[in-house]
């Protein structure tokens, strides 16, 4: 099933940067998957011609705590056409079969929820975020504690999102919150011990150039050299990171770049080790380079200028990801000038605080804002990085969604449905926003049991009230949000801050 579902040509990660520690990990997950569930299928094509079924072993169906969920349209990514009046099994939060609900075999003692003509899409995935350093508007290394990255992590889940790259700004009280959870959706325990809360694999702390750009005072320790580069790269990879981050950027020609020597260092140290690595870029003359030099992904779009065949061209040759564009992000650098329309939508207010709201609104704040001298420039920024994404998306360069969420005035949660509505805008179909943010970004983490509901791949998914193919903005009309199975509390039902 995997195999027929995964296209030629897709998985794009470069055999020499494959990790081997991930490779290790997904041989033994297949062992544990296949050892324990016989997968069967019938038919062939899409899903709304082929019902999928992986069993327990030889126990009989519904001897665990199965979930049946009925009456919904199913919107997976891929190419897949919607299922209309769908159904899916859940056993042991993974889904354990689903197709037309005509083809239903329901195992008997099962749990069945009638969506009542909903519509459910795979849970959605932000690869560029930062968690648990803001408070109200103020960012600061102070704040990052396991209970504010946690409340970042419910935020996030309560929008939908159930899986976060964390960028680069953490601290490594990261690392247990992340080991826990893993071990805690590994184990098969009961649906309520699993943690109510988005997915997190992090980048640690990102790789900066001692006084340039990039990174939190008081989490990254700049570099000035290769040498201590390649030392602060496997610090990094020692403590367990999933990817490495790195900053080339000036500021706008405020602050000194980082040099090529250095930026080699990191890549080559990293794929020593078999670790991808990822460039926060804004200029089109370093994404050259960075792909050149065998960079895995960007997190933002080249903004200063219209990108080149050459630049497509190098990701083509390299296998490098379009990771994140970071639209909102760049929507929202001029939103702030005065009171940004969302201010009153409720979707983005009980996601926020009281204080929050008012600093928002506030006048003076907002004229502080404006008055910035590089303000003016944020809206061509904006469109030329909307446009370059646009580009590469139909280039053929891979892609998935990220929004870079964290810091002041950018929120969690709520920027990722932005972020869908702005590709649309973009110029990509509602299907392909919703495949970047699901399919595509587990096929970058490399997280084989996420990105869509599919026979043995976990139970992440959210129920909506409107059909988000029609319009984008439809992905927030949340009614639920499950996690391997699990509802978690909702936006739209008093979940979020
Ligand atoms: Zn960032």
């Amino acid at each position: 099933m995997h195999a027929q579902r995964r296209r030629n040509g897709e998985v794009r990660l470069k055999p020499d940067t494959t990790r081997k520690a991930d490779t290790t990990r997904w041989l033994k997950l297949a062992a544990l998957v296949f050892g324990m569930f016989a997968l069967s299928c019938s038919g062939s094509g899409g899903l709304g011609s082929v019902g999928c079924s992986f069993g327990l072993g030889s126990e009989a169906p519904g001897s665990g705590d199965a979930l049946v969920f009925r009456n919904f349209t199913l919107i997976d990514g891929g190419d897949h056409a919607p299922v209309p009046n769908a159904a899916m099994v859940v056993e042991k939060g993974r889904v354990s079969w689903v197709g037309p609900a005509a083809d239903l075999k329901e195992p008997s003692g099962a749990t069945t929820t009638d969506l009542k003509g909903a519509f459910v899409i795979p849970g959605l995935m932000n690869l560029h975020a930062h968690l648990g350093n803001t408070v109200d508007l103020v960012q600061d290394s102070k704040f990052h504690t396991r209970a504010s990255i946690e409340k970042d992590l419910k935020t996030y889940a309560s929008y939908g999102v159930t899986t976060v790259l964390s960028m680069g700004t953490d601290q490594d009280t990261i690392f247990p919150v992340r080991n826990e959870q893993r071990a805690a959706f590994a184990s098969e325990s009961p649906a309520a011990s699993r943690p109510p809360m988005a997915r997190v694999y992090t980048t640690g702390q990102g790789l900066m150039f001692k006084g340039g750009y990039g990174g939190l005072a008081g989490v990254n320790q700049p570099v000035a050299s290769p040498e201590q580069a390649a030392a602060a790269v496997n610090a990094q990879l020692d403590k367990g990171v999933d990817f490495i981050k790195l900053w080339l950027d000036d500021e706008l020609g405020t602050m000194p770049k980082m040099p090529a020597e250095i930026a080699s260092a990191i890549i080559e140290t990293a794929h020593k080790r078999n670790a991808r690595v990822l460039g926060h870029i804004f200029y089109l003359e370093d994404a050259k380079f960075l792909a050149g030099q065998g960079i895995d992904g960007f997190v933002h779009s080249v903004r200063d200028q219209p990108i080149d065949q050459a630049l497509i061209d190098s990701m083509e040759q390299h296998g490098t990801w379009q990771t994140a564009a970071t639209l909102s992000r760049e929507a929202s650098m001029f939103a702030y000038g005065s009171t940004p329309p969302f201010a009153n939508d409720p979707f983005f207010t009980r996601g926020v605080s009281a204080k929050t709201l008012e600093l928002i609104k506030s006048p003076e704040r907002q004229k502080t804002i404006a008055s910035n001298p590089n303000f003016k420039k944020y809206p061509a920024f904006y469109e030329t990085g909307k446009a370059n994404f646009k580009r590469l998306v139909d280039a053929g360069i891979p892609f998935a969604l990220g929004t870079d969420a964290g810091p002041p005035g950018r929120f969690p949660g709520y920027f990722e449905h932005w972020e869908l509505q702005l590709m649309v805008e973009a110029g990509l179909t509602p299907a392909q926003a919703i495949d970047a943010a699901t399919r595509r970004a587990a096929m970058f983490l490399g997280a084989e049991d996420l990105g869509t509901l599919e026979p043995t791949k976990w139970a992440d998914f959210v129920v909506l009230d409107a059909n988000p193919l029609m319009d984008i903005k439809n992905s927030r009309k949340i009614r639920a949000v499950y996690i391997a199975g699990s509802e978690v509390p909702s936006i739209n039902q008093g979940g979020g801050s």
